[in-house]
């Protein structure tokens, strides 16, 4: 799957707010010459839209960000399900979309669109999904479109 432009932008967004960076210079936000951007009244830029500190230093930040955490393309097709006890977790684009406890709950969630991205659960899934929950991930795509052929016969 490709990283689509949107998903781009609120990746781009976590690490701005993360690292305190500059959303303007990012290109997340349009702000007219000479004027600070939003993040910098509410003090989360430092101020390189204003000059106030050193363009290089916040191009220098934005590449070591972005370096660091280079987000993987989704691997799966749609929402997945992962089996916590009595419990599904249902993950889609690397966000924690919500809990499901009986099936019915996991198909409609399989159609949701992605939740909120976070750095920190990026991080997380990405090391869980390779490692100890692998085995166990329930790709909901597949299941539903098993019913749906069951559905129709
Ligand atoms: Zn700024």
């Amino acid at each position: 799957m490709k990283i689509t432009s949107s998903y781009r932008n609120l990746y781009l967004g976590a690490v701005s707010k993360k690292y305190r960076l500059c959303a303007a210079l990012l290109g997340l936000e349009k702000v007219e010459e000479g004027k600070s951007c939003f993040a910098y009244q509410v003090k989360q830029c430092t101020g390189a839209c204003i000059g106030e500190s050193s363009i290089e230093l916040h191009n220098l930040q934005v590449q070591t960000a972005l370096n660091f955490y280079k987000v993987q393309a989704w691997p799966y097709q749609g929402a997945i399900a992962i089996k916590e006890g009595d419990e599904m977790i249902v993950l889609n684009n690397w966000s924690y979309l919500e809990t499901a406890i009986n099936e019915e709950e996991l198909y409609e969630l399989a159609d949701s669109e992605q939740g909120e991205f976070d750095l920190d659960i990026y991080k997380l899934l990405k090391k869980a999904l390779a490692g100890p929950f692998k085995q166990q991930v329930i790709q909901l795509k597949q299941i539903k479109d098993i019913n749906d052929r069951r559905d129709s016969w």
